[in-house]
């Protein structure tokens, strides 16, 4: 049984990548039935500031619902939703997912501002801004409770569009995140001119780092830059003691990974966060 479970899942990533007809579409019918239903489950990563020593935010991820005969890594539920032109549907169920759970916390006494993923698809919709209100009044959540990660690679396709796209996301009161930095071969200018409110290092680089040097150096050269343009960094993906160590004497403002907390259900946050002291 066990040899079952993990052949399952590679054997999902190998056909999905090679773009296996059947498997395809086999993907796509169960998505849609997922989505239809309401299935998706959600997980949420805690953000550890290093300075205060706090929680300070969690990042949403989706997941494929555990019961389901399938099992459907999320890099590939997102890449299967991306091709079959499910992403926008996929992320007003995330979207309604995560204000839903903002309202279940705000009732259990805790405030928590909410990192939510926007696919790159969705960055050349233009109604995107109004979807993502709309969503926000019929919950009753501030804009402000909700920050958007965007990888990197997605904003360098149609510069002056994504500039304005983010400026009405900003002003409509979202914290706005580049995710996976350091992958995408933006150009400072860029930086400069998008109205972020932080950097989050790919994990690659973070991993990278007890091995190589390079990475280490890129990693610092990150940190040095976004410094400079006045931005707090995030390490996301970090696993042991001696990286968060390195990450903290570079000046890194915040830490994501394994080393505090996987992705857990949204009812296990709160006795997460009051039992979490960062003891060094
Ligand atoms: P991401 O936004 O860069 O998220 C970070 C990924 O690293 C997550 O994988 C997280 O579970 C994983 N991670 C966090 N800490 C560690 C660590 O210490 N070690 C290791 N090895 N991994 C760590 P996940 O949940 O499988 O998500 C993969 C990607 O799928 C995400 O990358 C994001 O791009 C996308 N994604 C996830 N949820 C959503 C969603 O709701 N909407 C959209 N559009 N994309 C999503
Ligand atoms: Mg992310
Ligand atoms: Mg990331
Ligand atoms: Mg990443």
């Amino acid at each position: 049984q066990q040899k079952a479970r993990r052949d399952n899942h590679p054997f999902l990533l190998a056909e999905a990548r090679h773009g296996h007809g059947n498997m395809q579409a086999d993907l796509q019918t169960a998505l849609e039935q997922v989505l239809d239903s309401n299935q998706l489950n959600m997980c949420y990563q805690p953000k550890v500031d290093l300075r205060s020593r706090r929680v300070v935010s969690v990042e949403a991820l989706v997941r494929w619902p555990t019961e389901h005969a399938l099992a459907v890594a999320t890099n590939i539920l997102i890449d299967t939703a991306e091709r079959c032109g499910l992403i926008e549907m996929l992320t007003m169920r995330v979207f309604n997912q995560v204000l839903a759970q903002q309202v279940a916390w705000k009732n259990a006494g805790m405030e928590m501002l909410v990192w939510v993923n926007l696919s790159a698809h969705l960055l050349s919709h233009e109604q995107l801004p109004k979807i993502l209100s709309r969503a926000l009044d019929i919950w009753g959540i501030p804009a402000a409770a909700i920050g958007l990660e965007i990888t990197e690679s997605a904003l360098i396709n149609d510069i002056e569009h994504t500039t304005d796209l983010l400026f009405e996301l900003k002003d409509l009161g979202f914290h706005l995140s580049i995710d996976d930095f350091g992958t995408g071969y933006s150009s400072l200018a860029y930086l400069r001119r998008f109205p972020i409110d932080e950097l989050k290092i790919d994990r690659m680089f973070i991993h990278g780092m007890t091995e190589s040097i390079q990475d280490k150096q890129i990693v610092q050269s990150i940190i040095g830059l976004a410094h400079n343009f006045g931005l707090p960094v995030v390490a996301e993906g970090v696993e042991q003691e001696n990286t968060l160590d390195a990450l903290e004497q570079m000046g890194c403002d915040q830490i994501q990974g394994y080393l505090f907390a996987k992705p857990m259900p949204g009812e296990a946050l709160i006795d997460w966060c009051h039992n979490f002291h960062l003891t060094r």
